[in-house]
């Protein structure tokens, strides 16, 4: 069996690392196994969804590298969703309601203070034709609901292990709304259906919803409406670094804001796919090495601790390993392409991509020498050597070390804050080369260059 799987966003928002998460994932799994990964724009709310939410969540995930096989929307599929409820409704499992809101805001609470669960009592069903013609005579308008069979609904999930619902605790859910809305349950049902999807992958907090997209399920295959229930993996919510919910700042960080901060791609899908599993936080060699090894196997059952130092040290790993090819077009964007040896000089010293305009300068210049002892500088600048070669930096601080008797730190730390105007940086021994002559002798002078 090939795998399908898909990311189904409703574009009334930005991407955030959650939603991240579930893409990566589906992802991950589809690719891992050769399978592919389908992007479906849950737009059937027409009021909330936008056309900048939606090319927002596709620059994002192109971004990040997850890149679709095929791609739908909703909103261009209702007919798929009205011939699917009329199927339902002649098999007697979506049947119309008159209530308002009002009225089963009312309800709920006298069966709470009867201390019984507040589920809906089907009173719609004993409704005869004649008291829907007075209703609708009234000018009121239906929702429709689809009515659960109250079994125990059990499925093995890929994340979860066993995993039983009961339908009778829950309430028929309402399908479609009084004013023709479909809500998300059944177009995401019809459309699992019409795609071959084959998992559906998504947050733990879906799980009770599955109870009921599978007695959906179930009947529109019973109905003639596509051939198999897709498997399941409900994935552990994410948490912060304190193992508390993730808080509404970090919750709610977009891919845009993760971007604009300068996170690498790579960075987030290997952190995002790496945390509550088994494996070392590292990052990955590519998007296609992370797939795979990826399993759900790996997958623990507890949260996945979301904790932006790790986020870090992984977005500084990735750029330690960065090669020059792939540097460097985003070098030549930032107008600081000085070519491969600044490159590998300098990388190691990265956090963010950024970082290397202000570490080339110590390359360029200009830098503003820090000489706290003037006569220190005289004196190594009397013994620098005229040829700066790659081996220049050891015979040139044993020259230094026998003129001035400085050693350790005392000889080092100077001439790293003449030469770079920093307190710490690339190992000197690489960028003093690249610095060449004229600048070192410049700096030595306490001169800006
Ligand atoms: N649009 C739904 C959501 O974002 C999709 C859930 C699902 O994957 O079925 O929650």
């Amino acid at each position: 069996m090939s795998v399908k799987v898909r990311f189904a966003p409703s574009p009334t928002g930005k991407l955030h690392v959650g939603n991240v998460r579930t893409a990566l994932v589906n992802w991950l799994f589809a690719k891992g196994q050769g399978g592919q990964f389908v992007l479906r724009i849950d737009d059937t709310d027409l009021a909330r969804s936008t056309p900048e939410y939606e090319r927002g969540i596709e620059e994002d995930l192109t971004w990040l590298g997850l890149i679709w096989d095929e791609r739908h929307n909703q909103s261009k599929r209702f007919d798929r969703y009205h011939a699917a409820a009329e199927r339902l409704k002649a098999a007697g499992r979506l049947y119309p309601a008159y209530e308002t809101a009002e009225e089963l805001d009312r309800r709920r609470k006298v069966q709470l203070s009867r201390g019984l669960p507040p589920i809906y009592d089907r009173a719609a069903l004993a409704l005869t034709d004649a008291d829907r013609a007075a209703l609708e005579a009234e000018g009121r308008k239906p929702h429709w609901r689809f009515k659960l069979d109250g079994q125990r609904v059990a499925w093995e999930d890929l994340a979860k292990g066993h995993v039983e619902v009961d339908t009778a605790s829950m309430s028929d859910p309402v399908l479609i709304r009084e004013d023709g809305l479909y809500l998300y349950t059944l177009p995401s049902v019809v459309d699992d259906l019409d795609m071959g999807i084959t998992h559906v992958i998504r947050g733990e907090d879906h799980t009770t919803n599955t109870g009921a997209q599978i007695e959906i399920f179930e009947a529109l295959i019973a109905a003639g409406l596509g051939s198999a229930t897709p498997r399941f993996a409900h994935m552990p919510l994410l948490v912060g670094a304190d193992g508390a919910a993730l808080s509404k700042r970090l919750g709610s960080l977009s891919v845009a804001e993760m971007r604009d901060q300068g996170y690498e791609p790579l960075a987030i899908t290997s952190h995002l796919g790496k945390i509550g599993t088994s494996d070392a936080l590292e990052v990955a060699k590519s998007l296609e090495a992370l797939g795979a090894g990826f399993s759900f196997d790996k997958m623990g059952r507890s949260p996945a601790r979301y904790d932006t130092d790790d986020l870090d040290r992984l977005n500084a790993q990735a750029l330690h390993a960065m090669p020059y090819a792939v540097a460097r077009p985003r070098l030549a964007a930032l107008g600081c392409d000085l070519g491969e040896a600044v490159w590998d000089a300098l990388r190691p010293n990265l956090n963010r991509f950024g970082d290397i305009v202000g570490l080339s300068r110590m390359v360029t210049g200009p830098v503003t020498p820090i000489v706290e002892d003037a006569g220190f500088a005289a004196a190594a600048l009397d013994v620098l050597p005229e040829t700066i070669d790659a081996g220049v930096w050891a015979a040139w601080t044993e020259a230094v070390k026998a003129h001035t008797g400085a050693k350790g730190k005392a000889l080092f730390m100077p001439l790293r804050h003449i030469l770079t105007g920093q307190e710490r940086g690339p190992d000197m021994a690489t960028l003093v080369p690249l610095i060449g002559h004229e600048r070192i002798v410049r700096r030595l002078k306490g001169e800006t260059a």
